[in-house]
Formats: structure tokens, C-alpha cells, sequence
């Protein structure tokens, strides 16, 4: 094959901007594609043209053979790249590239069917000699012979579903007397899912970590591995920072586990690149979890050690170059970590978040890449996946990655938006990650399934002050900014308090006479004196007592959004009278996310009680069942399946009974 001049890249936000930045580099025109949702988007402006394919949702457009086929074929593209996640490891959508001559910039469909099922795949590995789960893969198995099988399997035990992803159809069961139940309700998961209830039986593996080797081969026959990274940092089973070199190999163990990978790879001749992701035990025994197909979201800390670039080389790979590197030609230097930043709310189970991104801002800093796909003024859409942007962070060792992960992610102004990034700082402050003392379960076991927010007083007093000063400035321009203040008076009276509310913590604020550093701010006992210094759009410089504060803060109507490292406060002015509609919500049953309602699970007229299930909706990838507050009965339904409904949105009217 030739060289290629142009790709179609078939994904949205960071991943399509990321794509487009190596295709740029090597001289390839790109193009894009988006849905109704997304004209505007960051990976629209990456790209050197941009295609319509669909409807906001992504069944639509991004997940659309047919549209994408199109777009390549009106654009002339000779290559298309899937991404991450949409039709990344679809077969179907490989062949169907082949067949249209469009180049498929991945492995072949043979290799992704080969990995796709988990009993198919461990079989392989099994045959290739790659050490795999102890368990039991037996062809098509009934409920019988899984049931048999446990008893030399031993508990606990995992029941999994063949076809699984996502930790579906997954079930973890600690005696026999669970275990007919688990085998019904994960085959029923696993066919509604997926259309197949094929499942297998493992040996749950206790404190495990998640350690998985990057794969490049080329059509030559020659792989190699870019050695690991460590993703024991999940929430429901998704990864939330990765790192690599992983604190638990050893070189001993590291050559193990590469070959292991490489092993796999040359099993099913995989040429592209891929991820081989092992499961390791406490006492160092490692196993083969499964092979994902494509380039992983984590990829770029593989990146920054050994200092190629993955889309460069599929790229070539697809174009039919040899790999430049061996195994011994190849080197890494320093360590690497990634955060991944959700729009959600750790508080909230982690629940998806939307709404309008009203600041977007990191300063540039040695050390540290950021991998995003939205921009200041994106609204974030319930359509897609919550992951906003990735901040990476390079060092010499793990410490000095770590330490400016940490500096990057205080000083990350996210405003409008509810994100994971002050939880994800709780992680990395923590003494047992920073020991690298950590496992699959570490955010189970350490914060909860919803752990608490770090709150300061003396940031959000700051906050408001700012916000005082800035309001006060708005009504009457050039009061505040100015030391010499035209129409001043020395009248206290005229500036009320003004009350703001953190969450449900009310900080007045007065604002009282000029003094000769700035204005006497009282909130409490403590005056405290405080001007701006500067301001220039979202960049306020505050002085509060002698000390600058460099903050970013956004007045949305009557919410003013400030952040002020590490800390992100949204204050809003506190209502004079309660409101009739937070009252009635406070008993009612209302949507805690914004999405689409999938099912109402109750009727008018019927009793519920408290935790009864009474809708389910579904937002960014994720079901999610409301259940009764308290007990009742339903007077009257307020939306319907197929709704598209705004978090907050009350579903029913439930009368107390
Ligand atoms: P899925 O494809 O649904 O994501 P995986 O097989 O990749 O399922 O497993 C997902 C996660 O579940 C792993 O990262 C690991 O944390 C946990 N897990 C999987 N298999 C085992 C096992 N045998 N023992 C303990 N934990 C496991």
C-alpha cells in the first residue's frame, strides 16, 4: 500500500483531536465527523475538514457504518480511524471499510472476533500457553455443568459472561447456595446486553491489580511490547489513573509478563496496536484478563517514557512499514501518570454531570500534557461518554510525575461543570497510593461509594469576597476597580449584605468603607481587606489582607463560579424567600441526573415504598434507577418513556401516605 494522504478519523472529542494532531504531523489531511450535537465541537476545529453524519445520539451518527462510510467516501478518504470506544472493535465495521477500499487503521476483523469473546480468547491464550484465570470454559455450558464445574473451581468465584464488557454479566459469588441465582441473573444481563449468555467460571482473585502490556506488530510478523501500565484505580470497573512503571513489577516479573504479552499477540498474529490486560495477585501470579483491540484511552503515559508516538506508528503499521524498534532497541526514561476527568459527581455515586462549561483553563507547565476535547463555552451532552480531557504528567521518576499531577490538577479551572478533579486530588494526596500500596478495590476501600468532597472555609470566604467585589463592580463600574471612586459615598448602608450560598452553607458578605489597602470586607468577626488588583476576562487577581490570590471566576445570572486552587466554589446568591419548587422537590422524586427516561416502573394510583424503584433513565453510557424517597402513593406521572428530562426534573407526584 501506498502512503496515505488522507484519513477519516471516526470518533469524537479527545481521542479525534489527539488522532488529528499525529495525522497533521505527518502530513495527512483530516477530516472529521459530527453529529447534531457536535458542529462546534474541539475535534471539528482539529480537523482540516468535517462531515455530518447523524443525529445527536450516537446510534446515529458516530456508531453508523453507513453514514461514516459516506462521509469517507464524499471526502475521498483513503484511510478511516476508529478510536476508542463507537465501532473501534466492531468486525463488522472493519470489513465493511474493506470492502468500500477504505484502509481500516486497526487490527483485522479475524483478530478482533478472536478477542471479543472471553471464552474464545482464553482458550487461545490457554493453547499459546499464556497463563489465563483457573476456572472453567467448558463449550456452551448449562446451568448444570457450571454448577458442577464450581466445586473444583472454589469460591469466590466469578461468574462471567462471555461476551461481557463494562463488568457486565459479571457476578461474584461467595458459596454455592448463590450461585444458581447468579448463573439466571447474569445469563439474563448478558443476552439482554449483549445477545449471547455464554458464561464461564473463574477463581476470584483476591486484592488484585490491573496491570496490561502495550502491543505493536506490524505486518512483517514482528511484535514487541512498549512495556505496562497500572489501572488499579477504578470506579465501577473503569479506570481513572493509570501510571506506568507500575510499583508492583520487578524486572523479573516485568520480562515475564512482557514475553506473556508478546506471546498473546503473535497467537492470533496481531498486527496494529493493541493492550494485553492481566490480572496480578498479591503472591506476583500473573493472568490474562482479555486483549482489547485498538488504542487504549491510557495510552498516551506509554507515550511519554519511551517517547513514540502510538498513532504515528498504527499509521504506519497500516501503511505496511516494518516497526522501527526490537525489543532490545527499545527504551524508557522516567515515569508517567494519567488522570482521566469525568464530568460527574463523586459525591453522587458518581453519577453523570452536564451543563455548560463556562471556564476550560490550564496554564502551561513543565511536565504536563493535556489530551482534551472540549473548550471553554462546550455544552457537555448527555449523548456521550462523561470523560472530558485527560491531564498526563511526565518526571523523572514516579515522585516528580506525581508532584506535578497534583500542581496541574489544582490549578485546572473547570467552572459550570460538577467534574471528578477535586477527587481525583484525594486519590493522589492519599499515603497508600502515594506508597504505590494499591489494588482494584482501592477507592472502595479508602472513600466509599461516595466519598465526600474536601471542603475549606477560607477558600469559599475568599470566594464570595471576590464575588462581593466583582458584583458590586458590576452594578456600579468603576467603583471597585479604581482607587479613586467617583460618587463614593461614605455610606455603608447603601451595600447590603450580600448572602451566598456554597451548597447548603450560607457567607454573608458586607462590603464596608475604602481603607488605604482596599475595602473592609465583613463576613463574620474578622474584617478583612480586599481590592482587585487585576482582571482580565476570567483571570481575577485578588488581593485579600496582603496576599494575591490569583482566581478564575465566571458570573453566570446569579451563580458566580470561582476557582481558587485546588479549590472549585460555585456560589449562588441566596434567594429572599424560599423557593415553592425546591420545596416540592425535596419530597417529591426527581431526576438526579439530566437523560432520558428508558421506563417508568410504577403507574398513578399506586402505593410504593420507600426504595421502591420508581423510573430508570439512562445518561452518558449509564442506567440509572430513581427509587421512592419515601413511602406513598403516586398521584401523578410527569414524564414518560423517551423523555429527555434536565437533573432536577421531577418525575412523579408522590403524596406521603
Ligand atoms: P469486562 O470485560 O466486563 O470489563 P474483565 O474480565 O475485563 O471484564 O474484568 C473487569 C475487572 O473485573 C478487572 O479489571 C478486575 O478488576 C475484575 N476482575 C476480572 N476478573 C477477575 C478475577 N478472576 N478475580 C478478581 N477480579 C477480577
Amino acid at each position: 500500500m501506498g502512503r496515505i494522504q488522507s484519513i477519516l478519523i471516526a470518533n469524537r472529542g479527545e481521542i479525534a483531536v489527539r488522532i488529528a494532531r499525529s495525522a497533521r504531523d505527518l502530513g495527512i489531511r483530516t477530516i472529521a465527523v459530527y453529529s447534531d450535537a457536535d458542529a462546534n465541537a474541539l475535534h471539528v476545529h482539529a480537523a482540516d475538514t468535517a462531515v455530518h453524519i447523524g443525529g445527536a445520539p450516537s446510534v446515529e451518527s458516530y456508531l453508523s457504518i453507513e453514514a461514516l462510510l459516506d462521509a469517507a467516501q464524499k471526502t475521498g478518504a483513503d484511510a478511516i480511524h476508529p478510536g476508542y470506544g463507537f465501532l473501534s472493535e466492531n468486525p463488522a465495521f472493519a470489513r465493511a471499510c474493506d470492502e468500500a477500499g477504505i484502509l481500516f487503521i486497526g487490527p483485522s476483523a479475524e483478530a478482533m472476533e478472536a478477542m471479543g469473546l472471553k471464552s474464545v480468547a482464553k482458550k487461545l491464550m490457554d493453547r499459546a500457553g499464556v497463563p489465563t484465570v483457573p476456572g472453567f470454559n467448558g463449550e456452551n455450558p448449562t446451568d448444570a455443568e457450571l454448577i458442577a464445574a464450581a466445586v473444583e473451581v472454589g469460591y469466590p468465584l466469578l461468574v462471567k459472561a462471555s461476551a461481557g464488557g463494562g463488568g457486565r454479566g459479571m457476578r461474584r459469588v461467595d458459596s454455592e447456595s448463590d450461585l444458581a441465582e447468579a448463573i439466571r441473573s447474569a445469563r439474563r444481563e448478558s443476552k439482554a446486553a449483549f445477545g449471547d449468555d455464554t458464561l464461564l467460571l473463574e477463581r476470584y482473585i483476591e486484592n488484585p491489580r490491573h496491570i496490561e502490556f502495550q502491543i505493536l506488530g506490524d505486518t512483517h510478523g514482528n511484535v514487541i511490547h512498549l512495556f505496562e501500565r497500572e489501572c488499579s484505580i477504578q470506579r465501577r470497573h473503569q479506570k481513572i489513573i493509570e501510571e506506568t512503571p507500575s510499583t508492583a513489577l520487578d524486572d523479573s516479573l516485568r520480562t515475564q509478563m512482557g514475553e506473556a504479552a508478546v506471546q498473546a499477540a503473535k497467537a492470533i498474529d496481531y498486527v496494529g496496536a493493541g493492550t494485553i490486560e492481566f490480572i496480578l495477585a498479591p503472591d506476583g501470579a500473573f493472568h490474562f484478563l482479555e486483549m482489547n483491540t485498538r488504542l487504549q484511552v491510557e495510552h498516551p503515559i506509554t507515550e511519554c517514557i519511551t517517547g513514540i508516538d502510538l498513532v504515528t506508528e498504527q499509521i504506519r503499521i497500516a501503511e505496511g512499514c516494518a516497526l522501527s524498534w526490537d525489543a532490545e532497541s527499545l527504551t524508557t526514561s522516567g515515569a508517567a501518570v494519567e488522570c482521566r476527568i469525568y464530568a460527574e459527581d463523586p459525591e453522587k455515586s458518581f453519577l453523570p454531570a452536564n451543563g455548560t462549561l463556562l471556564d476550560w483553563h490550564l496554564p502551561a507547565l513543565e511536565g504536563i500534557r493535556i489530551d482534551s476535547g472540549v473548550a471553554t463555552g462546550d455544552e457537555i451532552s448527555i449523548h456521550y461518554d462523561p470523560m472530558l480531557a485527560k491531564v498526563i504528567a511526565t518526571g523523572r521518576d514516579r515522585d516528580e510525575a506525581h508532584r506535578r499531577m497534583q500542581h496541574a490538577l489544582e490549578q485546572l479551572s473547570i467552572l459550570g461543570v460538577t467534574t471528578n478533579r477535586g477527587f481525583l486530588l484525594q486519590i493522589l494526596k492519599h499515603p497508600a497510593y502515594q506508597a504505590g500500596d494499591i489494588d482494584t478495590h482501592f477507592i472502595a476501600s479508602h472513600f466509599g461509594d461516595e466519598p465526600a468532597a474536601e471542603k475549606s472555609e477560607e477558600a469559599a470566604l475568599n470566594a464570595a469576597i471576590a464575588a462581593t467585589l466583582l458584583a458590586t463592580e458590576a452594578r456600579d463600574p468603576g467603583r471597585i476597580l479604581k482607587d479613586i471612586r467617583p460618587g463614593w459615598r461614605n455610606n455603608r448602608f447603601s451595600d447590603p449584605t450580600t448572602t451566598w450560598m456554597n451548597g447548603e452553607e450560607a457567607i454573608p458578605v458586607s462590603r464596608g468603607e475604602w481603607t488605604t489597602r482596599g475595602w473592609a470586607m465583613h463576613s463574620g468577626e474578622t474584617p478583612r481587606i480586599a481590592r482587585i488588583v487585576a482582571q482580565d476576562g476570567a483571570a481575577v487577581r485578588v488581593e485579600i489582607d496582603g496576599q494575591i490570590h490569583p482566581l478564575r471566576v465566571v458570573v453566570d445570572g446569579e451563580n458566580t463560579h470561582v476557582h481558587t486552587a485546588p479549590h472549585s466554589i460555585a456560589l449562588s446568591c441566596a434567594p429572599r424567600f424560599p423557593s415553592t419548587e425546591s420545596m416540592d422537590l425535596a419530597s417529591g422524586c426527581v431526576a438526579p441526573m439530566p437523560g432520558k427516561v428508558l421506563s417508568m416502573a410504577v403507574s398513578e394510583g399506586d402505593s410504593v415504598e420507600q426504595g421502591d424503584p420508581i423510573a430508570i433513565l439512562e445518561a452518558m453510557k449509564m442506567e440509572h434507577t430513581v427509587t421512592a424517597p419515601h413511602a406513598g402513593v403516586i398521584q401523578s406521572l410527569l414524564v414518560a418513556p423517551g423523555d429527555q428530562i434536565d437533573g432536577g426534573a421531577p418525575l412523579v407526584i408522590l403524596e406521603e401516605t
